[in-house]
């Protein structure tokens, strides 16, 4: 094992301890657990000669000085996690960034150019409504209306709220501040646990994604109908939301159907369905649904026309049921392509460490997309995983996170890593 490979294996366990909320660990947003992971990185770095620098929302740079500082390549990913989250959803990206700095500062290496460890902020929407916040805020690039406009989901603070006291400058994220243009990023590299069983059901420990599936999300459906008697009330005069809802999650289901015969990419997933538990009753018509939908595709032209066709189903079936069906607030992401250049060096590096691989799509979206979408050269690692990930079950082994850790280390030191990155970025 390396002095990186043991250095992570150690953080792994003192940030499960830290930010322990059995089952599993929380990691809010902007709250004590996710700064708490923060300094504990920030702390090991500098302990083996990294600078650290923060940006106006809060996002740390780890930087090991390399030989050429006009440019920077940046490993990590994001420190928050889900409420009662496992040990490995972000932290594995951002501890193998740190374990490869070790590894280099142990051989008494200087990288070619800066290599800065990336400690994101505010990925696990389940917090802020809002998508790729970290990344977004890190480029200069986030809709300054977010600041007000979102409120962290246990407290009703909002975004500005929360920089504000950790001491953070939301005028500065507003004002669109960066440390780093994205021209000086030569590549950024987000290793993650796969959160799905692709890995394991190929028996390959490390997969190199192509692209980043985008999302089309609507959090607060409701449809409004009319609470009555379940019996005396005649089938014509009903107002049912509840039938209202069922035929609207059939019509998304049906589509998605058509859309897997055409061969194209989606996913439909209706994560919530709910009566009002204050009126609902066994013997009521119900008068009110709440519903979210998020749909997901690698093509941005099948997520465009799932819209249409979901606008189009509220529509038909509001009329039909007598009901109101009100979509609400929506947000999305496009889907993403990754770097082939970048995929090519760490396909070749694990080759030639005898690693076998897999390039898959990531059906979930990751700060890496946000990267790729303003022209940085992005690539993203993913590591076999048990159990899928949002849970406290998540299970990396150490020997999976050690294979991707020589990968990346072998890619670093192709000279065309670098070349890739001017060749993308020009
Ligand atoms: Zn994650």
């Amino acid at each position: 094992m390396s002095a990186g490979s043991d250095l992570a294996r150690r953080l792994f366990k003192t940030l499960a301890d830290l930010t322990a909320d059995p089952p599993g660990v929380t990691r809010v947003a902007y709250g004590a657990g996710e700064q708490a992971a923060h300094d504990l990185v920030a702390e090991a770095a500098l302990a083996h000669g990294a600078e650290r620098r923060v940006d106006a929302a809060g996002n740390q740079y780890l930087i090991l000085p390399g030989q050429d500082r006009s440019r920077v390549v940046l490993i990590g990913s994001h420190l928050d996690s889900v409420p009662h989250g496992g040990d490995y959803d972000g932290v594995a990206g951002v501890l193998l960034g740190l374990a490869l700095q070790a590894d280099l500062v142990a051989e008494g290496r200087t990288p070619p150019c800066d290599l800065a460890v990336l400690c994101l902020r505010a990925e696990e929407s389940c917090w802020f409504p809002h998508s790729y916040i970290g990344s977004r805020t890190a480029l200069g690039l986030l809709d300054p209306g977010v600041l007000d406009g979102v409120k962290r989901s246990d407290d009703g603070q909002t975004l500005a709220e929360h920089m504000r006291r950790l001491g953070l400058d939301p005028e500065g994220v507003r004002a669109g501040r960066r440390l780093y243009e994205p021209a000086r990023i030569a590549a950024f590299i987000e290793p993650h646990i796969e959160q799905a069983p692709a890995l394991l059901d190929a028996g390959v420990p490390v997969g190199l994604v192509t692209a980043i599936r985008g999302s089309v999300r609507f959090r607060e459906i409701s449809i409004g109908g009319e609470y009555a008697h379940s019996g005396a009330t005649p089938r014509a005069l009903r107002r049912d939301a509840g039938l209202a809802g069922a035929r609207l999650v059939t019509a998304m289901h049906e589509m998605w159907d058509r859309f897997e015969a055409d061969g194209l990419d989606l996913t439909v997933t209706f994560g919530e369905i709910a009566t009002d538990p204050a009126q609902h009753g066994f013997s009521k018509v119900p008068g009110a649904l709440h519903l979210c939908l998020d749909m997901r595709s690698a093509d941005g032209g099948a997520l465009r026309r799932a819209e249409t066709e979901l606008r189009d189903a509220a529509g038909r079936i509001a009329a039909e049921t007598g009901t109101t069906i009100r979509l609400g607030p929506r947000t999305d992401s496009a889907p993403t392509e990754l770097s082939e250049g970048l995929r090519a060096c760490l396909a070749d590096a694990a080759a030639a460490r005898g690693v076998p691989v897999l390039a898959l799509p990531s059906g979930a979206g990751h700060d890496a997309a946000t990267y790729a979408g303003a022209g940085v050269p992005t690539a993203m690692v993913f590591i076999r995983n048990r159990n899928g990930s949002h849970n406290p079950d998540e299970a990396m082994e150490q020997a999976d996170f050690e294979a991707a850790l020589s990968v990346v280390a072998a890619a670093l030191a192709d000279p065309r890593l670098l070349a890739d990155g001017r060749a993308a970025a020009a």
